[in-house]
């Protein structure tokens, strides 16, 4: 279905036919959805490595995250429903991508958050959207646990990924990725913290693997053979990879952990609530998990920035560090096409960001006169 001559707005009006909702669910969108996938140019060369690499740039939906993709389902069924308050626990996006549907909706929302390590960006997003921010003394599953207690308890819908219309929403990014590239990638890689987006994304890719052969193969009756899907074999589907930070990989270790820590506070997760699901896509996909130290994530994020234009947060950055990895080692086969997904937007935690860049040929101080303008330029110039 094209969009010709319409604004665009937002995923459920645009894939209506694939999600849960009727023609009188009220849809609570902010224009969600639609994010670039942007092909990396100059990092493959620094690999040295015959790959096209893609990232879904999910850091520009409206809050700064794919969570929104999630968010506008759950807040939508809720609203369905009756529901005038939504409750979930987070590690900032969620909370984020809750309280600005909440308030689009003008429902309640209640958010529960880690006690310090959330970032900056994400907390002020909470408040002004005004969710009622609830800080534990505890982490994301501490937080977690005691929503799924409370749900049971007060006149709340819990708006976390165990909640099944939030990977409604997010498998559309799935969608997207094989409309603009006319198939499925070889590979797809994802960070995982609960692994909710990662069987999102797989969902979407299988929905689309039964329907779009013959849909697309033959002829549309909107596009009579003529339109860039037409004849494009999409039968095929990705295998789907996981990467978690070392400080957080119970899917590394094959057991929950108790003190998740990494610098990459979205993935900060002990205890994923997709722990089934995930196994069950790495089994049907032929992929794999695999972790990445904070270190190695940092460096991701910077040459993501500086190489490409693209600023993710940290914890986006762990599928190109991972990815890189596999690319080099040659686990990840030359001639392949692989897609990233960055989660998350880079400005979310500026304080992060900004303790990576120091040294003098990241901020030059000189007085204010033409003289020192001039020769901090030629000063910096690359040769
Ligand atoms: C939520 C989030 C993740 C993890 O997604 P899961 O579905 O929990 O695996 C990764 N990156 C960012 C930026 C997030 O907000």
């Amino acid at each position: 279905m094209n969009n010709f001559g319409h604004r665009y707005t937002g995923l459920i009006e645009r894939y209506r036919d694939r999600l849960p909702v009727s023609e009188s669910t009220p849809i609570i969108s902010l224009g969600e959805g639609n994010t670039p996938l942007i092909k990396l140019h100059n990092l493959p060369k620094i690999l040295k490595k015959n790959v096209d690499i893609y990232v879904k740039y999910e850091g520009l939906n409206p809050t700064g995250s794919f969570k929104d993709r999630g968010m506008t389902m759950a807040v939508t069924k809720a609203v369905e429903a009756g529901s005038k308050a939504i409750i979930c626990a987070s590690t900032g996006n969620t909370s984020a991508a809750a309280a600005a549907y909440a308030a689009r909706a003008g429902i309640t929302a209640f958010v529960l958050i880690p006690d310090g390590k959330i970032a900056m960006g994400k907390l002020a997003q909470a408040m002004m959207y005004g969710a009622i921010t609830i800080q534990i003394k505890g982490n994301f599953d501490d937080g977690m646990r005691l929503v799924k207690e409370v749900a049971d308890k007060a006149p709340v819908t819990i708006v976390n990924s165990i909640n099944p219309y939030r990977l409604q929403g997010q498998k559309t990014a799935a969608f997207e990725i094989i409309e603009e590239l006319g198939r499925a990638p070889d590979y797809h890689c994802l960070p995982v913290g609960n692994a909710g987006n990662i069987t999102a994304h797989w969902m979407g890719y299988c929905e689309s693997s039964a329907t779009d052969v013959t849909k697309v193969t033959e002829s549309c009756a909107f596009c009579e053979g003529h339109c860039k899907y037409a004849g494009s074999i999409v039968g095929n589907r990705p295998k789907m990879i996981g990467y978690q930070a070392a400080g957080s990989a119970p899917f590394i270790r094959g057991a929950m952990v108790d003190d998740p820590e990494t610098i990459a506070t979205a993935i900060r997760i002990g205890h994923p609530q997709s722990w089934d699901r995930a196994w069950k896509v790495m089994q049907e996909s032929g992929g794999w998990f695999d972790e990445c130290s904070d270190e190695d994530i940092l460096v991701a994020q910077k040459l993501l920035a500086q190489y490409e234009g693209v600023f993710c947060e940290p914890a986006s950055a762990a599928s190109f560090a991972g990815a890189m990895r596999d690319i080099q080692s040659g686990k990840i086969a030359e001639g392949s096409t692989i897609v990233l997904t960055l989660t998350g937007n880079g400005m979310k935690d500026p304080d992060t960001a900004i303790a990576q860049c120091t040294g003098k040929s990241v901020m030059v101080q000189i007085p204010a006169e033409l003289d020192a303008v001039r020769q901090a330029i030629l000063n910096n110039l690359a040769p």
